[in-house]
């Protein structure tokens, strides 16, 4: 019995220790179990959080700001090649939490330090080249020198897409950067409210030297027809200012045939080529319209007074709108406008501005104010044709009674032609500058040893067209 007594009691003591693993196995173990998962889940979260504070959100930062601002920093990189360093920091600063993103702190740092070692540009040594519409056809274009003129003037005056191209490189190579006229002139108010004209500050990269670019005459004159020229300005399917040509068997053909689509291709890809985007002045004349339209007054009258060319033009044309064309040329002007180009007046009828009398000058300035004004806007820079100019060097005589008229008319910068390096004046209230033809005449006579005259921009015997004829001396 005692041995049962024993027994039951050692049962009972079993089936407790049982029980009691059992409770600890079932309850508290598994607690345990859970303690454990739960604490190793709090170091997992504890690890996540972790690095949520020390990777992650920084992770999220950069990919948030790189990302989500990528065109605000790609538009800065453009500002910041353009030599805009302002523009560029503005833009990079501008972003909220900058200064805690590494790349965006490293580029706004270097961008300062680059405006830092800029200098400033002599306003007194800022060359001035220019051309007139470029030859896409030189066959076409100096085909007959011996018994054309027009084909001896295109020889002597134009330049052709291949030598337009290269120059252009070559002074991109040699340092050179498009600046705007309007870039060389800080105008100051004086006490009286007088407007002074001072030399302006223009800030580049050591090594880099300033020139500005003009196009005379981009009208497509009846002249240049069939001589391998474009036939007009048009805009691309982006709206961007191109050109349309027509080939010798006569088919209409759209692209880079004139300067403007090549320049603003040109600093697409080189944007450093371009102080702050600046392209370069058309100067326009009116007589022929501009830009390739017909959109001169004098063509509304097929009766009138009317040179053989635009007359036989209006027979060939017999659907003329002229509102139509100066609409399109209206959208051109506004396209060129918006990729950086300014525009001059020529004066209306490519005069002689030396040899006019004033009644024929305000007369003349009357006909591009009602003609070319609507079309390309107000301009205070007039480009006198024929490198004739209103007087000697230096300070124009205030009381020439043409130079007052247009400066009554607004005019304020003068340029003429001058083959000097450099040709820039500072009168009280205006600027002039001399510009260099870079045309058939100047390149052939370069590349023959003829003269000098060019050196400093570019190796004219590498440029010159070998299609191009020489050029005889002028008489
Ligand atoms: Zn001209």
């Amino acid at each position: 019995m005692k041995i049962d007594k024993k027994n039951r009691k050692r049962k009972k003591l079993t089936a407790l220790a049982v029980g009691v693993i059992l409770v600890y196995i079932l309850l508290i173990c598994p607690g345990i179990r859970f303690r454990r998962q739960k604490s190793s889940v709090i170091e997992v979260s504890k690890d996540a959080a972790e690095r949520n504070t020390e990777e992650k959100p920084e992770d999220k930062k950069e990919e948030t700001l790189t990302h989500k601002f990528q065109d605000v920093i790609n538009q800065a990189e453009r500002l910041f090649l353009s030599y805009d360093y302002d523009g560029a920091l503005d833009l990079i600063q501008g972003i909220e939490g900058f200064e805690d993103d590494r790349e965006l702190k490293g580029k706004a740092d270097f961008y300062q330090k680059e405006k830092e070692s800029c200098e400033p540009v002599n306003i007194q040594e800022v060359t001035h080249v220019f051309y007139h519409s470029l030859v896409v056809d030189p066959e076409r274009a100096f085909a007959n020198q011996e018994r054309d003129p027009q084909a001896v003037g295109n020889n002597q005056w134009m330049t052709t897409i291949s030598e337009f191209k290269k120059i252009l490189q070559e002074m991109y190579d040699r340092g050179y950067v498009i600046v705007g006229i309007h870039d060389m002139v800080r105008e100051r108010e004086d006490e009286e409210g007088n407007i002074l004209f001072e030399p302006g500050e223009i800030m580049l990269p050591k090594g880099k030297k300033a020139y500005v670019l003009s196009q005379d005459d981009l009208s497509y004159y009846h002249c240049y027809d069939n001589y391998g020229y474009a036939a007009k300005m048009i805009l691309d399917e982006e709206g961007r200012p191109t050109c349309e040509y027509i080939t010798p068997e006569g088919e209409r053909v759209t692209g880079d045939y004139d300067l403007v689509p090549i320049l603003d291709k040109f600093i697409e890809k080189h944007p450093d080529a371009s102080y702050r985007g600046a392209k370069g002045i058309i100067a326009l004349t009116g007589y022929n319209g501009i830009l390739g339209y017909r959109t001169d007054n004098s063509y509304l009258n097929i009766n009138g007074n009317l040179n053989d060319d635009k007359r036989q033009w209006l027979i060939d044309n017999p659907d003329f709108d002229i509102e139509k064309e100066r609409e399109q040329a209206k959208k051109v002007a506004d396209a060129l406008k918006e990729e950086g180009w300014e525009f001059a007046s020529h004066t209306w009828g490519h005069i002689k501005i030396g040899d006019v009398t004033l009644s024929r000058l305000i007369r003349d300035t009357q006909k591009w104010r009602e003609n070319v004004e609507p079309l390309v806007g107000g301009t205070d820079v007039i480009v006198f044709a024929h490198g004739q100019d209103l007087g000697d060097w230096g300070n124009y005589n205030e009381y020439d009674e043409k130079y007052q008229f247009l400066k009554g008319e607004g005019y304020h910068i003068f340029c003429n032609v001058d083959q000097g390096q450099y040709r820039v004046h500072f009168g009280r209230d205006y600027l002039r500058q001399g510009r260099r033809d870079l045309d058939g005449y100047r390149i052939y006579r370069n590349a023959a040893g003829k003269e000098d005259s060019v050196s400093d921009l570019f190796d004219a015997k590498e440029v010159i067209d070998s299609l191009r004829p020489p050029v005889p001396p002028l008489r």
